[in-house]
């Protein structure tokens, strides 16, 4: 039997960064993640920033999450002394003078000040169409998702630390003091399966919705943005005058299929804001670990302290996945207690039924 303190089931975005910080804490840990070109985490943009832009408000706890997001991208970048990171100008644009009003309005909020920039960018470009310009959010930016998962597999795999294949619930050996998996021996097993938890039989009754994401990436020949710019879509520069463009969001269907609809729905929403013909280059899809009160899920089985899942980071991933591993950590190295509003001890009654 090799030994390790925890098992990781699943190498996305939340298995990476979970696995990442308990490594440098000096935690021997052991990944089992099934590889696929195309999940939720590897075709996400990748993009955070501090604010819902529907209402201009800030996001849950953004102050507390930031820091820890950038303390893990400082370390991830020195440890395997790459860049995942870039920093970005996030513009949005203004539908009418009604909503140049409230944003100057929620501008004057001590909250908000960190994050809204009180001048507005006029619209410059001939390309977009922008009457009302833009209101700038500070502290945006958006890390290679890809880039990171791939970097930490095969760092896993040269250390040994690698098992691909579909993790089989009927061959794990559950007891109070250990997990066993074929010659896998550890003291905590924890789930990070993105959308896949509903297949889990530990934690199937946690209401897990799975939100379908298309997004497409389009080259825009002459148009060359530096900014993310959001309106109805948002618009991401990779470089090149090569864009990704998305988001769409459906709560109807449950696979990762491209459809026609999405992909139309789209280049009429680039349309509306680019005056430029699109050439498509890519066109993916994934589906988002979204949870009915649209809180994350963490912590331990009812029945079984050493299984645990980290899941549910929803649309926001990037932004919370730091600071929620960084707790989870805190409660299965030191019983300190998770915070009621992402702890899975809040569906319990729904496993009872
Ligand atoms: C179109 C789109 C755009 C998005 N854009 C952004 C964005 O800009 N910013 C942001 O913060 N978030 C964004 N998101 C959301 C973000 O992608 C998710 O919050 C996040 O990726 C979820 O990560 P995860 O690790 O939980 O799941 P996943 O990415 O699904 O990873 C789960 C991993 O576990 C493996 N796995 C699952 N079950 C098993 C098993 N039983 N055995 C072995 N392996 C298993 C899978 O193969 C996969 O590798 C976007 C999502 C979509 C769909």
């Amino acid at each position: 039997m090799k030994k390790f303190d925890y098992i990781i089931v699943g190498q996305g975005l939340a298995g990476t960064v979970l696995a990442f910080q308990l490594t440098q804490m000096g935690k021997r840990v052991f990944v089992i993640d099934k590889f696929r070109s195309s999940t939720s985490s590897k075709v996400a943009f990748g993009a955070y920033n501090p604010m819902v832009l529907k209402r201009f408000t800030a996001c849950w706890k953004v102050e507390e999450q930031l820091p820890p997001l950038y303390q893990f991208i400082k370390s991830f970048e020195e440890t395997f002394d790459t860049g995942i990171h870039t920093p970005l100008q996030l513009w949005r644009k203004f539908h009418s003078v009604q909503e140049q009003n409230l944003w100057l309005e929620k501008s004057e909020k001590p909250r908000l000040r960190a994050f809204m920039n009180t001048t507005f960018k006029s619209n410059d470009s001939e390309e977009i169409s922008a009457d009302f310009g833009f209101g700038e959010v500070k502290h945006s930016g958006r890390v290679d998702l890809k880039k990171m998962i791939s970097i930490f597999r095969t760092h896993l795999d040269a250390g040994g630390s690698l098992l691909n294949e579909a993790f089989d619930y009927s061959a794990m050996e559950v007891s109070e003091k250990y997990i066993r998996y074929q010659s896998v021996e550890a003291e905590k097993i924890v789930f990070c399966e993105g959308h896949r938890l509903t297949q889990n039989p530990y934690f199937d009754y946690l209401p897990l919705m799975r939100t379908k994401g298309e997004l497409l990436t389009v080259k825009l020949k002459g148009f060359q943005a530096k900014q993310l710019l959001k309106s109805s879509i948002s618009l991401l520069p990779l470089g090149a005058e090569e864009y990704k463009l998305g988001a769409t969001f459906n709560w109807d269907d449950k696979d990762e299929v491209c459809t026609e609809e999405a992909k139309q729905e789209l280049l009429s929403k680039l349309n509306d804001l680019v005056n430029i013909s699109p050439e498509l280059i890519n066109h993916e899809a994934g589906l988002r670990p979204t949870v009915k009160d649209r809180r994350a899920l963490l912590g331990a089985h009812p029945s079984h302290d050493n299984v645990l899942v980290f899941n549910g980071l929803g649309t926001r991933g990037l932004l919370i996945s730091p600071y929620l591993s960084l707790q989870l950590i805190d409660f299965m190295e030191k019983g300190k207690m998770i915070e009621p509003e992402v702890d899975i001890k809040r569906y319990e009654n729904e496993m009872k039924c």
